[in-house]
């Protein structure tokens, strides 16, 4: 930035501080990159690069050219002399020292180091970020590297070729390869590169890179080491923008998630600044290459085994250059279609369809809806159709989330103290139990109540609602669900006590919340208001059950899947003996249906939703304990 301030005359009647806490007098790292030979990044800095490769092997046979790209190497040490050298040519003092803080007053924008407070006209802010939380489906990995600058009496072959991720070596459970950037004929540079969650020790690296070396090379001697690490994140960094104040390189989001390069980012970042803001059809663009990455780092956090695949694949079967022009987000949709179909696809698709769940999953509910409305009134098939899938719901996801709570509460062994667990879990049935024996209207108040709760809390947490929000949400759908089907609402809440009727709600009163989900982009959230609204035209029973399964269940099992870190089969075995409970009363309850209705004034369907309402009261108790731990606030 500072090269390019001082080439554009920006720098001229500016006094300059330049605030490093690292006297920057060791070449700690080398800047490489990509680029044609008559882009202006090569020209410019012409002066500072020291080498350049037009061709890349990656497993010492099949040298591919980079044509028209050539790769190009800048020393570390000398961009910090450049920079020291234009601090000589300006008004500029170079400070040996740490930013604590930048901030904002009514007098401007100032940095604080120790104890001066320093006020400028622009601020340029590098400082390393930290980054926003991870959820889900955002990852971050790190780029950790390192390498020997080696001279050896070996012989490499072709000077114009580097050696570029080279999986020939051990994995150690994460995506590592090599790298040779060969000066002349006897020394180089040989690194050891990890894409993972662990950063790569000198323990682990030391020992395959001698193997390496001395396999490719024989004897060498080493000249000097590098060592580094890059954040691979589509996490954005946490930091405030603020007027006057410009964040560069990692702070401002430069890094590639997917490769970890900035370099070229961030000369083009300060070529344009103040020069060019980026247009529309620019920021579009990124957002497709920055879905890209986010697939291929999730794949390499989840199987990063797969790594070595997708990388050997891509460069053996996408000619070089396309693959740069990839990595340069210059390619056209087309281009990428094509670039994908020569990558393990199912592989793709699969990461696709798992980190967009979230809009897959309301769309499959409404494409369901959407079969059972088709034409009009459910027919036979239909309604076969809409009871099996709801039956395999539950099965799969509508019991097992509810069959959890002794894993939540940690009592998933089976001892004493999960049978205190169960006892008190009991006892708190039995008390929802008598407050229906003693008022039917004031339990069934209760039964709405802790219902309206324990929905809006999982759809409160899932869309980062406030607990008053998340509150009003869960009512209103309940509300929406009952209201749109007035009449056997009211017939199944008198058998509960109630005397008055449900009011007949429309389905416009979804309106608001569709306004305030298109408000905060929220597309998962417009497509459930939709499809809730289409759950009208089907019976009571089915719509709440779509929004139990469909949208309820999911949603906790997915907070419950994240919290335990277990696999979906792990955690629906761990579901299984309180699944099982639950279909035992079920077919108890179908199978005496006529004695229970001989014994008792009440209706079968009364006694089958108090039933309901017991067993839901001490999981929503578990549930909220859990609710409070996952958003942190225990
Ligand atoms: C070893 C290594 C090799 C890399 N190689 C390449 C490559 O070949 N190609 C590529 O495109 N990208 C590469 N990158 C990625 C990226 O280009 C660099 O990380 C780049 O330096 C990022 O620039 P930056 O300004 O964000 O951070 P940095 O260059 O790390 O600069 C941050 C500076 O801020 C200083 N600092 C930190 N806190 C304070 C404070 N409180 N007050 C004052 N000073 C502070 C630090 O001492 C440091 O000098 C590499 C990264 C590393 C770590």
């Amino acid at each position: 930035m500072l090269k390019s301030l001082f080439k554009r005359g920006l720098l001229y009647n500016k006094r300059v501080l330049f605030v490093e806490k690292d006297s920057k007098n060791v070449n700690d790292r080398t800047f490489c990159f990509w680029a044609q030979p008559d882009e202006d990044i090569v020209t410019d800095l012409n002066g500072l690069i020291t080498r350049s490769w037009g061709s890349v092997t990656h497993h010492a046979e099949g040298i591919a050219s980079m044509l028209p790209y050539r790769y190009y190497y800048i020393k570390g040490i000398d961009l910090y002399n450049e920079a020291k050298s234009i601090c000589e040519h300006v008004d500029a003092t170079w400070k040996l020292d740490a930013v604590d803080a930048i901030g904002r007053d009514e007098k401007g924008s100032f940095v604080i180091v120790g104890e001066a407070c320093i006020y400028s006209a622009q601020i340029f802010d590098s400082r390393p970020p930290k980054y926003l939380p991870i959820k889900f489906p955002k990852v971050h990995l790190n780029q950790s590297f390192i390498g020997w600058f080696i001279s050896h009496d070996g012989q490499y072959g072709k000077e114009d070729t580097l050696t570029l991720m080279d999986f020939s070596v051990p994995q150690l459970g994460n995506t590592q390869f090599m790298y040779i950037l060969p000066f002349d004929q006897h020394t180089a540079l040989v690194e050891l590169t990890r894409f993972g969650d662990n950063q790569l020790t000198e323990e682990e690296a030391y020992p395959i890179l001698e193997t390496y070396i001395q396999s490719r090379f024989g004897d060498f001697s080493i000249l000097s080491t590098e060592e580094g690490s890059i954040p691979m994140t589509n996490a954005k960094p946490d930091v405030k923008e603020m007027e006057d104040v410009t964040l560069l390189g990692a702070r401002g989001g430069m890094i590639k998630p997917s490769t970890g390069y900035a370099f070229k980012r961030m000369y083009t970042f300060a070529e344009q600044w103040k020069s060019k803001s980026l247009s529309k059809s620019d920021r579009l663009g990124k957002e497709r290459f920055e879905w890209y990455d986010g697939l291929l780092l999730y794949i390499l956090s989840i199987w990063p085994h797969k790594g070595s695949q997708i990388f050997t694949q891509l460069f053996a079967r996408v000619p070089l250059a396309r693959v740069i022009l990839f990595l340069e987000e210059k390619t056209h949709w087309k281009q990428e279609v094509s670039i994908f179909s020569k990558l393990p696809v199912w592989l793709f698709i699969k990461t696709l369809v798992i980190t967009q769940f979230h809009l897959f999953r309301p769309l499959l509910i409404l494409f369901f809806i959407v079969v059972l409305n088709v034409n009009g009134p459910l027919d036979g098939l239909q309604e076969s159709i809409g009871w099996i899938v709801l039956l395999l719901g539950m099965i799969f996801v509508g019991f097992p989330h509810g069959a959890l709570d002794h894993v939540i509460e940690q009592k998933a062994k089976w001892n004493t103290q999960l049978l205190k667990f169960i006892s008190m879990y009991l006892m708190l049935m039995a008390m929802m139990g008598m407050l229906w024996w003693w008022s039917s209207p004031l339990a069934l108040l209760v039964f709405l109540l802790f219902s309206i709760w324990h929905f809006g809390q999982a759809d409160g947490v899932y869309w980062e609602m406030s607990p008053i929000v998340s509150l009003i949400w869960g009512s209103s759908v309940l509300l929406f669900i009952l209201g749109t089907h007035s009449q056997e609402s009211s017939d199944i809440l008198r058998t509960l006590g109630y005397l008055g009727a449900v009011p007949n709600i429309p389905i416009w009163y979804g309106l608001p919340w569709l306004g305030l989900a298109i408000w905060r982009r929220n597309l998962n959230w417009v497509l459930t208001i939709l499809w809730l609204a289409l759950t009208s035209n089907l019976p009571l029973v089915m719509a709440f059950g779509i929004y139990f399964i469909g949208q309820h269940s999911i949603v906790g099992w997915l907070h419950l899947k994240r919290s335990f870190k277990l696999s979906h089969v792990h955690m629906w075995t761990k579901a299984l003996p309180f699944q099982l409970g639950a279909w035992i009363f079920l077919a108890a309850f179908y199978l005496f249906n006529d004695q229970i209705a001989a014994l008792s004034s009440v209706s079968p369907w009364a006694i089958f939703f108090i039933f309901i309402s017991c067993v839901s009261w001490p999981h929503i108790m578990v549930m909220h304990r859990f609710y409070l731990k996952y958003t942190g606030n225990l």
